[in-house]
C-alpha cells in the first residue's frame, strides 16, 4: 500500500503533470493512494428514469428522458446562457448552460431524444424546475450507463478544465489496476471480529458498485477503517497520558471551599452541578493531571463550578487562573468572582491587555510570590512574562476561542502541569466529542437552575417588522432591555456595515427619543466598545444594537428580548448561544428571528427548529448535519486533522462507537501494537497520523 502513497498521479495514464497539479491543488490528491480514497459523494441509480411531473422537494441528481423543444441563447456578457426547454410529455424543465455555449449548441438538437442527468432545482420566480450543466447522453449508447454509479466530488476549476466525474472514475480504475494485490492493513482480529469486507474488495466495490448491499458493506468497511485509525490513535494517547502524567494531588476540601459553600453560595447547586463537582474532585485527587471538558448550556451555572474547582486548588496551596476569550468577559467574570470570594479573603486580580504597567508589575510580583491566589484574565495571562509560583488549576472559559497551542502554553507555567478545566456552552455532539476531545474527560451540566423560564423563540419575516417594533415597545415600557444583533461583519464588509448602520438608524428613529441606545461592532476601538457595553450592562442604555461580539458570556438579567436580524446567516448553534443571553432573570423572555420571506426550504426548516426546541444538543446535531463538523466552532482549533474522506461525524455515530470499542479491544490485547500480526496496522497508523503528530504532544 505504501508504494501507492508514493505513486505520483501524474504517471497515471491520461493525467499528466498539469492535471496532476490541479488535482493536488483542488482536491489534495497527489498519489494513487489519495486517488483511491477520493470516494463518490453519492450514488445515482442510473437504471431509474424520473418523470418531470414527479419532481419534488429537494431531489438528488436524477435522470430524465425526453426531447428539447427549443434551445436558445439568452442574456448578454456574464449573464449569457444557453437555455433549453426539455419536455418528456409529463412536464417541461429548463436546462441551462453558462459555459461552452457554442459547442453545446452544435452538439444537441431540438427534437432528438436525450437522457439528461443532473440535480434539479426549483426556481421560485418562474415556478419552474431547472437543470444546470447536466450530463447528456443519447439513449442506447455506452455513455448512458446502467445501474449504480458514483458521483465524485469536483470543484469548479476542475470542471472548467474538462474533468468530470466520469474522468475521475476512469483514473481510479487505472490506479486500482496498479496493485492487483492490495494487502489488508487492519489487524486480522479486528477484521474477523467485525466481519469487515477486505480492503481490496471494499475499494473496488465502492468505486464500482454492483448492488446496494455490497456497496453498503464496502462503505461500512472504509468508514470503519478511517474512524478506527483515529480512535486507536486517541485511545493510545489517552492511555499514555493516564499512565504518565502526574498532577497535583488536591484531596483536601478546606476552609475556602467549605466557607464558600456554606456562607457565600446564595443558592443550592443543581444535581448536575453537584455531579460535575464530584467528578472534578475525583480527578484532582487521583494524582494525575485533570483534563476535563465541562459542557453546559448558557446559564447552566458553569462559572460556579469553575470557581469551586479553583477554591479547591487554593485550599491545597496552589494558585488558580481563569481565562476568558474577551476583555469584556474577563472583566465580568472578575467582578462577579471578586464579589463572591472577597468575603473569604481570597486575593483575586484581573489581568488583561489594558492593565496598566504599574498594576501589571504588581500582579506579576504577586503571582511569583504566591500572594495572588486567583488570576482572571484574557490571553494576556498566557504570555511568557506571566509566571506563577505554583499554578494548580487553569480554567478556560468558552474554549472554542482558544486554540490547542494556546492551551499548551499553560503547561509551561508549572513544574507539574496544572489541572485543566475547559468550559464551553457550545454543545458538542457526542460523536464529535468522542473524536475531537477523545482524550479529554467530558462532563455535562444538563440541567438549568430552577425557576428559569424557557425563552420563547419566534420567527418573523421582514413584512412584520412593525409588529416586532411594537413588541419591543411593550417590553421597553415595562422597564426591560433589548438586544438587536446583526451578523458579524465579514467578506461583504461594506454591505454588512451598511446594513448594520441602517439597522441602527431605524431603531434610533423608532425608539431614539425615548431610550438611550448602545451600539457596538467588531470594528470599533476597544475602549469605545467598552463604553457602549458598559452603558448597556449598567442599564443606562436600554437597547443594544450589536454584531455578534456579544455572543459569549455577557450577563444582563434585565434583558428580555433578543432580536436577531438576518437570522438565516447564523449557524444554529450560534443562534442558540445568542438566545442564551436572555432568559437570565425572572421575567419571560423572547428571541425574535428576523428573516426575509424568500429563503430556501432548508433554511426555513432550520429556523423553525429553533422555535420548537431549546435543547442545545439537538441543535448542535442538526447544525453539524447541515454544515459538517469542520464548521462547528471548536473543531478547527481542536488540532485533529479532519481527514475524513468517507465517514461522517454527523451521521456515523454508530460506526464511531464501534471503532472506539474495537480500538479499546485491540489495545487491551496489544497495548503497544507490537504483536507480529498487528505490524502492518501499526505501520499504517504511523503513516496516517504523521500529519497529526503535533496535537498528541499537547494533550
Ligand atoms: P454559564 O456560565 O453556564 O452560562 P453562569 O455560571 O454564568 O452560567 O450562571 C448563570 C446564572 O445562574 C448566574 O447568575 C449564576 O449565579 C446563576 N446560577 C448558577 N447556578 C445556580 C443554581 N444552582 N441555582 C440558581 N442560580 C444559579
Ligand atoms: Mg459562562
Amino acid at each position: 500500500m505504501n508504494s501507492l502513497r508514493d505513486y505520483d498521479i501524474q504517471y497515471i495514464k491520461g493525467v499528466g503533470p498539469t492535471r496532476a497539479k490541479l488535482l493536488k491543488k483542488e482536491l489534495g490528491i497527489a498519489s494513487a493512494y489519495d486517488l483511491l480514497r477520493h470516494f463518490p459523494g453519492h450514488y445515482v441509480d442510473r437504471s431509474n428514469i424520473y418523470r418531470i411531473a414527479d419532481l419534488q422537494g429537494d431531489m438528488p441528481a436524477v435522470q430524465l428522458r425526453g426531447r428539447f423543444v427549443s434551445l436558445t441563447v439568452a442574456g448578454e456578457g456574464a449573464k449569457r446562457r444557453l437555455v433549453g426547454l426539455f419536455s418528456d410529455g409529463t412536464g417541461t424543465i429548463e436546462v441551462l448552460w453558462f459555459r461552452s455555449i457554442s459547442a453545446i449548441q452544435k452538439a444537441y438538437h431540438v427534437g432528438a431524444e436525450y437522457i439528461l442527468f443532473g440535480k434539479p432545482a426549483f426556481f421560485e420566480p418562474t415556478r419552474r424546475w431547472s437543470l444546470s450543466h447536466p450530463e447528456v447522453d443519447i439513449p442506447g449508447t455506452v455513455g448512458a450507463m446502467q445501474g449504480l454509479r458514483g458521483v465524485y466530488p469536483l470543484t469548479e476549476k476542475l470542471r472548467n478544465a474538462g474533468i468530470t466525474s466520469r474522468t475521475l472514475h476512469g483514473w481510479i480504475q487505472k490506479a486500482l489496476a496498479l496493485r492487483p494485490n492490495l494487502a489488508e492493513t487492519l489487524p486480522p482480529s479486528t477484521v474477523a471480529d467485525y466481519r469487515l469486507m477486505p480492503l481490496r474488495e471494499a475499494l473496488v466495490t465502492v468505486h464500482n458498485p454492483t448492488d446496494n448491499a455490497r456497496l453498503q458493506s464496502a462503505r461500512l468497511r472504509l468508514k470503519f477503517e478511517e474512524l478506527f485509525f483515529i480512535q486507536t490513535d486517541i485511545q493510545r494517547m489517552a492511555r499514555r497520558r493516564k499512565q504518565q502524567s502526574r498532577g497535583y494531588v488536591m484531596k483536601r476540601v478546606g476552609t475556602f471551599f467549605n466557607r464558600f459553600y456554606r456562607e457565600v453560595l446564595p443558592f443550592d447547586l443543581t444535581g448536575a452541578q453537584k455531579r460535575v463537582m464530584h467528578e472534578i474532585h475525583a480527578d484532582v485527587g487521583s494524582g494525575r493531571q485533570m483534563n476535563r471538558l465541562v459542557q453546559g448550556d448558557v446559564g447552566s451555572g458553569k462559572t460556579i463550578v469553575a470557581l469551586m474547582a479553583m477554591l479547591l486548588a487554593i485550599d491545597n496551596g496552589a494558585q488558580a487562573c481563569l481565562m476568558a476569550p474577551t476583555e469584556i468577559l474577563a472583566t465580568q467574570h472578575y467582578t462577579s468572582l471578586r464579589g463572591m470570594v472577597a468575603p473569604l479573603g481570597v486575593n483575586v486580580r484581573l489581568l488583561t491587555g489594558s492593565t496598566k504597567k504599574k498594576e501589571r508589575d504588581e500582579i506579576h510580583a504577586g503571582l511569583l510570590d504566591g500572594s495572588v491566589q486567583l488570576l482572571v484574565g484574557t490571553h494576556a495571562l498566557i504570555e511568557d512574562t506571566v509566571q506563577f509560583r505554583n499554578l494548580g488549576m487553569a480554567v478556560i472559559d468558552e474554549q472554542h476561542r482558544f486554540g490547542v497551542a494556546q492551551r499548551a502554553r499553560l503547561w509551561k507555567k508549572a513544574e507539574l502541569p496544572p489541572h485543566v478545566l475547559v468550559m464551553t456552552a457550545t454543545p458538542i455532539p457526542r460523536t464529535l466529542a468522542m473524536t475531537v476531545y477523545g482524550d479529554l474527560d467530558v462532563s455535562v451540566i444538563n440541567e438549568l437552575p430552577p425557576g428559569r423560564k424557557p425563552v420563547e423563540t419566534i420567527l418573523r419575516y421582514e413584512e412584520n417588522r412593525y409588529d416586532m417594533y411594537r413588541a419591543l415597545g411593550r417590553e421597553l415600557r415595562a422597564g426591560r432591555q433589548v438586544y438587536i444583533v446583526h451578523p458579524l461583519i465579514d467578506e461583504n464588509a461594506k454591505l454588512d456595515l451598511r446594513s448594520l448602520e441602517e439597522g441602527h438608524e431605524a431603531i434610533r428613529e423608532v425608539f431614539g427619543q425615548y431610550y438611550k441606545i448602545a451600539f457596538v461592532h467588531g470594528r470599533m476601538k476597544p475602549d469605545a466598545k467598552d463604553r457602549q457595553m458598559d452603558d448597556f450592562v449598567s442599564g443606562r442604555a436600554r437597547i443594544l444594537v450589536a454584531t455578534t461580539v456579544i455572543e459569549v458570556g455577557v450577563n444582563v438579567p434585565n434583558a428580555t428580548v433578543m432580536v436577531i436580524e438576518n437570522a438565516e446567516r447564523f449557524g444554529l448553534s450560534q443562534l442558540h448561544q445568542l438566545r442564551g443571553r436572555v432568559g437570565r432573570g425572572a421575567d419571560k423572555s423572547y428571541c425574535i428571528l428576523m428573516t426575509k420571506h424568500r429563503i430556501g426550504a432548508d433554511t426555513r426548516r432550520r429556523l423553525e427548529l429553533m422555535t420548537h426546541t431549546t435543547d442545545g444538543f439537538v441543535i448542535a446535531e442538526e447544525d453539524m448535519k447541515m454544515r459538517g463538523p469542520g464548521d462547528i466552532e471548536g473543531t478547527q482549533q481542536s488540532g485533529i486533522a479532519f481527514d475524513l474522506h468517507i465517514a461522517s461525524l454527523a451521521r456515523d455515530g454508530e460506526i464511531i462507537q464501534m471503532a472506539r470499542t474495537a480500538a479499546e479491544r485491540l489495545l487491551d490485547a496489544d497495548p503497544d501494537l507490537s504483536l507480529p500480526e498487528n505490524r502492518v496496522f501499526a505501520h499504517t497508523l504511523r503513516l496516517n497520523t504523521a500529519r497529526t503528530a503535533d496535537w498528541s504532544r499537547i494533550s
